[in-house]
């Protein structure tokens, strides 16, 4: 039995964001700037205009954006060593990752993706379909409206988050973890670096405070775009497969 390394990766709006998907962040790209978000975006006003006007519009965003190099080298490692091996979890709700060809779990739900809250069955009715509160899940629910499927706030995580909790959990020496574009003040991560024996990379465009730093194996501030991020993540990604293409390699002649 070989031992089989493995790389889980999160990834967040600045990852997105060299894409021109705006961030949820009150900077000059930011939805904030323009939407109050945690209004548009609560789990109270669900069922609001303004609600399904705001997820419309960010589904246009999405449907006129393309994935950026740092999707494209994600895309290629999966690719190149399974998904079993490369396991992509994502705060995004856009669906970039996908269009780059990478099988990646949404950590908040997906822009493309409805369902019904009684019965949790998910409608994919894609980027292009606006939905305006008024459909009806097909599948025997009384009057159960049909809603965007992603986390709001003030909503809990769904199992996704577990599987990310389980996959973490499990990394051990030969591993690596990565974190690109996430701001770390924002999301539950703190518990899942803690305690990690593998190799740790954190990118962050803004700059990043000494407690976290210290976390990580590796930490890098700037885009994930650029070519030191690129460089990093590829080069650490094709080592600790090293010994694993070595063995293919073997077994070959
Ligand atoms: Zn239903």
């Amino acid at each position: 039995m070989i031992s089989s390394p493995k790389v889980v990766i999160i990834t967040g709006s600045g990852v997105s964001a060299p894409s021109n998907i705006p961030t949820f962040r009150n900077d000059n790209n930011g939805f904030w700037k323009k939407y109050e978000t945690k209004k548009v975006c609560n789990v109270d006003t669900r069922k609001s205009k303004d609600h399904y006007d705001f997820m419309n519009m960010f589904r246009k965003i999405v449907l006129d954006s393309k994935p950026n190099e740092f999707h494209y080298l994600l895309s290629s490692l999966q690719n190149k060593f399974g998904e079993d091996r490369i396991k992509i979890y994502t705060s995004n709700i856009d669906n970039l990752h996908e269009t780059s060809g990478s099988k990646v779990t949404h950590l908040h739900g997906s822009l493309d993706s409805f369902r019904c809250e009684t019965c949790s069955h998910k409608y994919k009715l894609g980027l292009t379909y606006k939905l305006d509160g008024k459909e009806l899940c097909d599948k025997g629910c009384a009057n159960s409206f049909l809603r965007n499927d992603i986390i709001l706030f003030g909503e809990y995580f769904g199992k996704e988050y577990d599987l990310l909790e389980d996959d973490t959990n499990n990394l051990g020496d030969q591993d690596l973890f990565i974190i690109v574009g996430n701001s770390l003040s924002i999301f539950p991560y703190d518990h899942l670096i803690k305690n990690k024996t593998c190799k740790s990379i954190y990118v962050s465009y803004d700059k990043i405070p000494s407690d976290i730093e210290k976390k990580f194996t590796v930490c890098i501030q700037d885009s994930c775009v650029s070519k030191e991020v690129l460089d990093t993540i590829e080069k650490e990604t094709l080592n600790i497969f090293k010994s694993l293409e070595d063995l293919t390699n073997d077994l070959k002649l």
